[in-house]
C-alpha cells in the first residue's frame, strides 16, 4: 500500500484519549557499551555525507521492519539556513539509512503553540525531502495525548505525550545544535521534548522552585522528562547550529558536523564538547547522569574519529539573565519563559524600529511579559496569557505563547 505523505488523521482521537502507559520508550535496540558508549562524528562533506557516514557507524539491523519514528526540531517556522531547525538533508540521510535496514520510517514534530506543523515542516525543507521520498510527515498534536506516569520523578510525576510515541518501535531525535537561554543547550535529550503535546510543553516553565533544591524546576523536569522519554538513536545536527540566545533568537553558527549515538546523555556530551561547553554545567545532562540515564564523562566516551577537538568551535554562551532591551521600548519582564521573551524579542528586532518610527510622542512603548506583575502602568501592552489579569490598564494580546505577528497587527502599521 502507498504511503501517506502527510497524516492528520482524527480518527483515533477518542480512542487515544486519557489513555495511560506506564513507560513510553522500551530499551534501545542498537548496541551500545553502556560503561564506555561510542558516539560516531563525520565532518567535511554536505549534511548528507556527514550524516550518512557518522550513521554507517550504527548496525541498525534491529530496525528491519520496524515502526521508526524521525523527531527533527521543527518548532519553528522557519528555514534550514536560520540554524533554528533540523537540516533537511540530515533527515534526509536518516530516511534512507533506516530504508535500507528495512524500517518503515516516518517524520513528526509537535512544534510550540502558534506555529503549524506542516507549514513548518514545509518552510524547513523537510516536506520536500519527505516527498521525494514517499515519507510520511506527521503533526503529532492532531491525535489525542497519552498520559505517561513518571515513578522517578521529582519535579513531574507524569506527562501528557504525543500518541506516536507509544506506536512506533524506534525513536530517534534529530536536534540541531544549540545553546538554550534556560537550560544551558538543548541536544538530543531536550528535544524530545517537542513529544509532549501541544501546549503541556509549557507547563514545564511554569513550575514553582522546588524547595530543598538548587536547580530550576525547569531543568528537574526535563532530567525526570529523560526517565521515560529518551531516545533510540541520537543524531545531531551540527551543520548550522545556535550560539547565544538559543533556541531561536541567537546567530547562526556554521560547523557542518553531524554526531551519533546510542547513548544520547553521552551523544550530547560529545556535542558539548565540540560546542565548548561541559555537559557537566548542563543540568539537566548533569542531574540525568547522576540518576544513570547516560554518560557525559567525556573520559568514559569514545568518539569516533579520537580526534573531535579538531574541530571544537567554542559557542557563544546564552546570557546569565535577559534583560530584553530596545531603543524606545520599556520591558517589563516578570517571570516570563523563554517561549514570550523569543517572541518579544524577534517582533522587537524585526519590527521594533518600524514600530517605533511611527509613534508620534516620545515615550517609551511599555510591554509587559510573565505572570508575575501584581501591577502595569497605565497604557501598558499586556502580551501573553499570563499578563491577562492586567488587561484593562492597557492593550492585551493572548496567546501562550503570543504571536509575533499579532502584536504587529495591534497597531495600526
Ligand atoms: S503567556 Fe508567555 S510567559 Fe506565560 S506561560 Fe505562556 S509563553 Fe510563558
Amino acid at each position: 500500500m502507498k504511503k501517506q505523505h502527510a497524516d492528520n488523521s482524527h480518527n483515533s482521537a477518542d480512542a487515544d484519549k486519557d489513555a495511560i502507559v506506564d513507560t513510553v520508550l522500551s530499551h534501545t535496540p542498537f548496541n551500545v557499551d553502556s560503561s564506555c558508549p561510542s558516539i560516531f562524528w563525520a565532518s567535511g562533506d554536505g549534511p548528507y555525507e556527514n550524516a550518512r557516514k557518522a550513521i554507517s557507524n550504527i548496525d541498525l539491523s534491529p530496525s528491519k521492519n520496524k515502526r521508526v519514528l524521525l523527531k527533527p526540531n521543527v518548532g519553528r517556522n522557519v528555514a534550514p539556513e536560520t540554524g533554528i531547525t533540523t537540516h533537511p538533508q540530515v533527515v534526509a540521510a536518516a530516511i534512507d539509512a533506516f530504508r535500507q535496514s528495512g524500517a518503515d520510517v516516518a517524520v513528526g514534530e509537535s512544534p510550540i503553540t502558534g506555529v503549524t506543523t506542516l507549514e513548518a515542516f514545509e518552510t524547513s525543507g523537510i516536506a520536500a525531502v519527505a516527498k521525494e521520498r514517499n515519507c510520511l510527515l506527521i503533526d503529532m498534536d492532531v491525535r489525542q495525548y497519552v498520559t505517561v506516569k513518571i515513578p522517578d520523578g521529582i519535579a513531574i510525576k507524569s506527562l501528557k505525550v504525543c500518541s506516536q510515541i507509544k506506536d512506533y518501535d524506534i525513536i530517534v531525535s534529530i536536534p540541531v545544535m544549540k545553546t538554550h537561554m534556560h537550560t544551558g543547550v538543548t541536544l538530543s535529550v531536550k528535544n524530545m521534548k517537542g513529544c509532549l503535546w501541544r501546549r503541556t510543553k509549557v507547563e514545564l516553565h511554569m513550575l514553582p522552585q522546588l524547595s530543598g533544591h538548587e536547580d530550576k524546576p525547569l531543568d528537574i523536569a526535563i532530567a525526570d522528562m529523560s526517565s521515560v522519554l529518551r531516545p533510540h538513536l541520537s543524531i545531531i545536527d551540527g551543520t548550522i547550529g545556535m550560539e547565544g540566545l538559543g533556541p531561536s533568537a541567537g546567530e547562526p553558527k556554521a560547523l557542518g558536523v553531524v554526531l551519533v549515538g546510542v547513548d544520547a546523555f553521552a551523544t550530547d556530551s560529545l556535542a558539548c564538547g565540540i560546542m565548548g561547553i561541559s555537559a557537566h554545567d548542563v543540568p539537566h545532562l548533569r542531574m540525568g547522569a547522576e540518576r544513570g540515564y547516560g554518560v557525559i564523562n567525556l573520559d568514559s566516551i569514545s568518539a569516533c574519529p579520537q580526534n573531535w577537538k579538531d574541530i571544537k568551535s567554542p559557542f557563544a554562551p546564552p546570557p546569565d539573565e535577559l534583560s530584553i532591551e530596545f531603543a524606545g521600548f520599556t520591558i517589563l519582564d516578570q517571570q516570563s519563559c523563554s517561549a514570550c521573551q523569543s517572541t518579544l524579542l524577534m517582533f522587537l528586532r524585526k519590527y521594533g524600529k518600524q514600530l517605533r518610527d511611527t509613534m508620534s510622542d516620545d515615550e517609551d512603548i511599555i510591554i509587559a511579559i510573565g505572570k508575575g506583575h501584581e501591577e502595569v502602568p497605565g497604557g501598558t501592552l499586556c502580551v501573553g496569557n499570563c499578563t491577562a489579569m492586567h488587561k484593562k490598564c492597557g492593550v492585551f494580546l493572548s496567546g501562550c505563547p503570543p504571536v509575533a505577528s499579532e502584536i504587529l497587527a495591534m497597531f495600526d502599521l
